[in-house]
Formats: structure tokens, sequence, C-alpha cells
């Protein structure tokens, strides 16, 4: 999964970052609300973070602009103003949650599975596809009944594959969601997560379509 990040406060920007990598998910850390929109444009996102002060363009006014091109994006409000006005203002401009600053890191990554679940409609925490059950909230697997032992990153291609629901992910899709711009990939990575899979759950439960990339068998 994929997340846009846009916070000015480099200290905080780093800590959140650093903490949702680790948390799995791959992150786009800008610093100026006016870089936010290209990003919006040229990225699928699955989750963003925006504080509302920011230099170039307001997250107010990055949030209305995602809104009115029609976009339900789920989007996280990050902000130092705390008054019930200010919360009321945020929530009615299209924002599915707010974070007072300083927030706990881990409700943060509660708040962000919590609202990933209500976009896409899924209020089960536990996701299921064929053998294969995974929780987001405890990064655990399952096949069948039993737990498997995945890297975070194993986990994060998993997630994705149940996500997909047997349609095949692209290399390329699998890569957006595990690494931000500015990490390295290595150009066979997704290919060894997706052996170490196989290894894990059974080589023909993840089928490889030519052309297309891999799926979950059903
Ligand atoms: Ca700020």
């Amino acid at each position: 999964m994929r997340i846009l990040l846009v916070e000015d406060d480099v200290s905080l920007g780093d800590a959140v970052a650093a903490w949702l990598r680790l948390d799995g998910y791959a992150v786009d850390w800008l610093t100026r609300g006016d870089q936010a929109e290209l990003a919006l444009k040229t990225h699928q996102y699955d989750v963003a973070l925006l504080d509302r002060g920011l230099p170039g363009q307001s997250g107010d006014a990055v949030l209305r602009a995602l809104r009115a091109h029609g976009s339900s994006l789920p989007v996280l409000m990050i902000t130092a103003r705390d008054t019930v006005p200010d919360k009321i203002e945020g929530l009615d401009l299209g924002a599915d949650d707010y974070l007072v600053k300083p927030f706990d890191l881990a409700e943060l990554s509660a708040r962000i599975r919590a609202a990933i679940r209500r976009h896409r409609q899924m209020p089960e925490t536990f996701l299921k596809y064929g053998a294969v059950t995974i929780d987001p909230a405890t990064k655990q697997a399952w096949v069948d009944d039993t737990l498997l032992v995945l890297t975070t990153r194993e986990f994060s291609v998993l997630h994705a594959l149940v996500l997909a629901k047997g349609r095949p992910q692209s290399r390329a899709q699998l890569e957006e969601t595990l690494y931000g711009w500015n990490e390295e990939i290595e150009s066979n990575a997704v290919e060894v997560h997706i052996h170490h899979l196989r290894r894990k759950l059974g080589s023909h439960r993840i089928r490889t379509l030519r052309q297309l990339g891999y799926a979950l068998a059903p």
C-alpha cells in the first residue's frame, strides 16, 4: 500500500515516514502543498496524510481540489489546531479523519487501517482469499490454519495479492505498493519476494500469468 505524506515539519515528517515504512507502507513524503497535486495525479495512493498549514498551498486547498476532482481517496488531516470548529471545518472539507499533533504513531496506523476499510467497504479486519487469510493490524498471515512467518515486505506483497482477489498484479504494481520515490528498488526484488512467498505458502498458491503478473489461486 502506498501513502502520500505532506508535512513541512521535518522532524515530524521524518518520524512518521520512518514509522509507516516499518509498518509496511510505501511512503512518498512531500514538504510543500503545491507539490501534492502532481503527486496525486501521477500516482495511485491508498491514503493521504495532509498537514493543514503547509508552504505553497494549504492542506485545506489540496483537499478541496482533490474532492472537486471527484476523488474519494481516504485523507487524514494532521494539524496542530485542536479547537472543535477547526476539526469540524477539516471534516466538512472532506477529510476522513483528523489527528491533532502530537499524536501517537500506533494510533495513526490504526486510523489509517480504519480509513482504508471504510473506503473499500470492507468492515471485517481479517481479509481472506482462497486459502489465505491476513490480518493487516498485526501483519499476520495464515494459509488454511497455519500461521506463516513473513517479512514486512513479503506481507505487503501478499496483502496486495489478497486485495486483488485473484486478479493479476504486475511487477510494476507490486513495486508501487512496496517502494516510495527515494527508495532504491533492486531489479528483481518482486520476484525474490514472490519466490519466498511460494516457498512458505506452497508454490501452487501464487500463479504467474504471462505478461500480466502474479495472482493468488482461488
Ligand atoms: Ca505545518
